[in-house]
């Protein structure tokens, strides 16, 4: 019956309170998968209202209530950039997404220059990159892949080594998605502007308000963000463009973004990724969102004897908010099923290959054995998650792993494992 009638509509049709106290809602989830989307911040919330509500008109208009929204979408350039430390906000291009940014800059790149076809990316990147990078040496680009180690660590020198006088672009992102480990696109920089013509692609899609950026300071030309990783809602991302470095329109028509970008600006989602800038630079959370996750990483490493972590140990080299642990010999979607029916929302690896059977990429590329690439949990905290969240999950999580320990056909490949490491 619950089914038939969501609560609002009980209400609405004026069902009385005591019968309303039979129907429960869910209860509250515990969100640990803030590396696939974030929940709305409130104070985002209200800045973007007005712009679905009382405010409204054409950016392009000459008359007050467009150039109320044009200003609306200048002051976000402003916080976008202010949170990156570009030099001018006017490096800061609007997209609808953290892959159209990505398209954008290595697309772009290859449209504005075609005799400079080396790409220079690496094995882990999002499918934003590494799919399109696939494409590209499919349609007669030469793609040089840059190999992790088993930590999915870089090793500098391969990129020494492959960087030629003639590589068009090199695109390294700044944090993997799914480990959360992070490259030093510092130095990574230099060395391309130091050896080759390059321009230098970050996808910072997953560092962005969970580490400090600046890049007045950095050697990066092109650099891409989405909203909806930091609390803004989903359509609406960035790209930056060092002022300098020339990139064909991603959308040609109207003059919107500077002629780069065309088509009517998203006032309302763009006013929102603004704020959600203000807010991670006026309100980071990063230190208490590092205490939690290291809580929930070393409690499940320290009493789960099948659970190994996936990325560097080295807290210094990875997010904040990532811990990606695989449990040995069983499988992540049930882990997952089991935590979702216990209210803990995580993910297998990255959100975007859950529906397949296959390994991560990512884990592959870190020679993660199989059946622990199978067994990863991917948990991504967030300004939201609280002590008693992490508490809750560690409390359920060895019980729902020891059920399924048990009904794993690798019974003895566990018992071996459970001996060594010294569990039950
Ligand atoms: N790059 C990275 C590292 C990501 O994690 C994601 C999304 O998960 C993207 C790019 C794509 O961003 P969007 O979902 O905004 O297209």
């Amino acid at each position: 019956m619950y089914s038939l009638f969501t609560i609002h509509d009980l209400r609405f049709t004026g069902f009385c309170d005591s019968l309303f106290t039979i129907y429960h809602l869910p209860p509250q989830m515990i969100y640990l998968d803030n590396n696939a989307t974030t929940r709305v911040a409130p104070e985002v919330f209200d800045a973007m209202r007005p712009y679905l509500t009382d405010v409204y008109g054409n950016p392009s208009s000459a008359h007050s209530l467009g150039r109320r929204m044009k200003s609306a979408v200048e002051l976000a350039r402003e916080q976008v950039a202010e949170l990156l430390g570009a030099a001018d906000p006017g490096e800061i291009v609007f997209t609808s997404c953290g892959s159209e940014a990505d398209n954008w800059a290595i697309g772009g790149f290859l449209e504005q220059n075609p005799t400079r076809r080396h790409i220079i990316t690496t094995r882990v990147e999002h499918e934003a990159v590494r799919n399109l990078c696939e494409h590209l040496a499919e349609i007669g680009c030469e793609v040089t892949w840059l190999e992790v180690d088993g930590n999915g660590e870089l090793n500098l020198d391969d990129l020494h080594q492959v960087l030629r006088r003639d590589t068009g672009i090199v695109s390294v992102m700044l944090a993997n998605n799914e480990t959360g480990v992070l490259f030093p696109i510092d130095k990574i920089g230099r060395i391309v502007r130091e050896n080759s013509d390059a321009v230098f692609h970050v996808d910072g899609v997953q560092a962005v308000a969970k580490i400090p950026i600046n890049l007045k300071e950095l050697d990066v030309d092109l650099f891409a963000l989405s909203g909806h990783k930091l609390h803004a809602p989903q359509g609406v991302g960035a790209l930056y463009i060092r002022s300098g470095v020339k990139l064909p329109p991603f959308i040609i028509g109207g003059g919107q973004e500077g002629g780069r970008r065309a088509g009517t600006s998203a006032v309302p989602n763009i006013a929102a990724l603004g704020a959600a800038c203000e807010l991670a630079r006026k309100f980071a959370e990063h230190e208490r969102i590092e205490k939690l996750r290291n809580k929930l990483e070393d409690k499940i490493l320290g009493t789960i004897p099948n659970a190994r972590l996936n990325g560097t140990p080295d807290r210094t080299k990875r997010l904040p908010n990532t811990a990606n642990i695989s449990f040995e010999y069983v499988e992540g979607e049930n882990i997952l099923l089991h935590l979702d029916k216990a209210g803990v929302c995580v993910s297998t690896g990255s959100a975007c290959h859950s529906t397949t059977k296959e390994s991560s990429p990512t884990l592959r590329a870190m020679n993660v054995p199989y059946t622990a690439a199978q067994g990863s949990i991917r948990f991504s905290l967030g300004r939201y998650n609280t002590e008693e969240e992490i508490n809750h999950t560690l409390a359920i999580l060895p019980e729902i792993i020891g059920k399924l320990v048990e009904m794993s056909p690798y019974d003895k490949e566990l018992k071996a494992l459970y001996t060594a490491r010294g569990g039950a």
